[in-house]
């Protein structure tokens, strides 16, 4: 099953393509992660987008669809894969569309979760992860059973994202109104597209995810 989980910064895309790689054996494709790992690495592409990133501007399209091309077809993608921020642009959303029928593949769901940009703040300024696993927590909304110590690894050391301030949260959200919000007409006039109440409560925005991929089982 392929899906793509679409929403504003801090919406709760990675949190929920996490646990669905996990209980269902979909991969996550998330463009930024494989951007920020660039930047660690201090590649040529890294020292290329770590400007860009850090001001919150959108990576150009040619790039990020070099970077997903060989992706969905790897072999840890065959029982299928979440995209978790791309596309983020009606060009990356073409681009995706040419890939997936030059390799005879589909999209089985295109879901939105629906945040409020006042609630948006306050979740990516609470935003962190292990440094070891890079499961993701929250100071308030999710933190690990035992303070200081992750849940999934038993890490303890945890890291915040660069790009996660007040001020690069607001060009984030622009860029998001702007450049992806056109991605939901594009998707429904195709009546692909999902929406899923993203203000809930983590465990019931990933009940709501299960039914809508009818995995209501588990
Ligand atoms: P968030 O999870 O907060 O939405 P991401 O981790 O998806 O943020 O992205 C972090 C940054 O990486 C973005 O602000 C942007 O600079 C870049 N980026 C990630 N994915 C894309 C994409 N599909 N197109 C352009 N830029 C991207
Ligand atoms: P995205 O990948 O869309 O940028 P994340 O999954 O990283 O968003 O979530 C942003 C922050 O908000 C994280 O700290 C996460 O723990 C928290 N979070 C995710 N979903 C919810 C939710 N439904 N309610 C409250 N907090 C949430
Ligand atoms: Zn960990």
């Amino acid at each position: 099953m392929n899906l793509i989980l679409l929403g504003p910064p801090g919406a709760g895309k990675g949190t929920q393509a996490a646990r669905l790689e996990s209980l269902y054996g979909l991969k996550q494709l998330s463009t930024g992660d494989m951007l920020r790992a660039a930047v660690a690495s201090g590649s040529a592409l890294g020292q290329e987008v770590k400007g860009i990133m850090e001001r919150g501007e959108l990576v150009s399209d040619a790039i990020i669809v070099r970077m997903i091309a060989d992706r969905i077809t790897a072999p840890d993608c065959k029982d299928g894969f979440i995209l978790d921020g791309f596309p983020r642009t009606v060009g990356q959303a073409e681009a995706l569309d040419r890939m997936l029928a030059e390799k005879g593949l589909k999209l089985d769901h295109v879901i939105e979760l629906k945040v409020d940009d006042s609630a948006l703040v306050a979740r990516i300024s609470g935003r962190f992860s292990c440094a070891k696993c890079g499961a993701g927590y929250h100071d308030t909304n999710r933190r690990p059973r035992k303070d200081g110590v992750c849940d999934a690894c038993g890490g303890t050391e945890f890291v915040r994202r660069k790009d996660d301030n007040a001020e690069t949260v607001a060009t984030r959200l622009k860029a998001y109104h702007a450049q992806t919000a056109p991605l939901l007409p594009y998707y429904q006039g195709r009546g692909a597209l999902k929406s899923v109440d993203g203000m809930a409560a983590i465990d019931d925005v990933a009940q709501a995810l299960d039914k809508i991929i009818g995995k209501g089982g588990k």
